[in-house]
């Protein structure tokens, strides 16, 4: 035998309402009601009660918790990739410094030789 859950005409807040498959009368419904069966009281159908909006937004808090640790790993991840390139460019930066000394020094080494091909040698 199907609960004996009225099928309310009045609209409770919370209430879980959907329509009769069969006459599509609007049927509103104690959301405690949500996957029992039910009989419309306009045609006698048999109505299977969907899930109630209060049941999807505790599954909408569970995404979002579920998205928020994720996005945490993430950040967290993203920190330590933030640490590993702040070395790399901190060694890219004493490697870019050892190549200019190297090319300043061979500019000074090859300076003299410059000064020799030119066409207007200091006097
Ligand atoms: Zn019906």
């Amino acid at each position: 035998m199907a609960e004996q859950i009225a099928v309310s005409a009045n609209v409770q807040p919370g209430d879980i309402v959907f329509n009769c498959p069969r006459c599509t009368k609007s049927l509103a419904i104690d959301p405690r009601a949500a996957g029992f069966t039910i009989t419309c009281p306009d045609c006698g159908t048999e109505v299977d009660v969907p899930a109630s909006t209060e049941n999807l937004a505790d599954n909408l808090e569970e995404t979002v918790l579920a998205l928020r640790s994720r996005l945490q790993i993430l950040e967290h991840r993203y920190s330590l990739d933030r640490e590993r390139l702040g070395k790399i460019t901190q060694e890219m930066g004493l490697i870019q410094a050892a190549l200019d000394r190297t090319v300043s020094l061979l500019q000074d080494a090859l300076e003299p030789l410059s000064t020799e091909s030119s066409s207007n040698p200091p006097a």
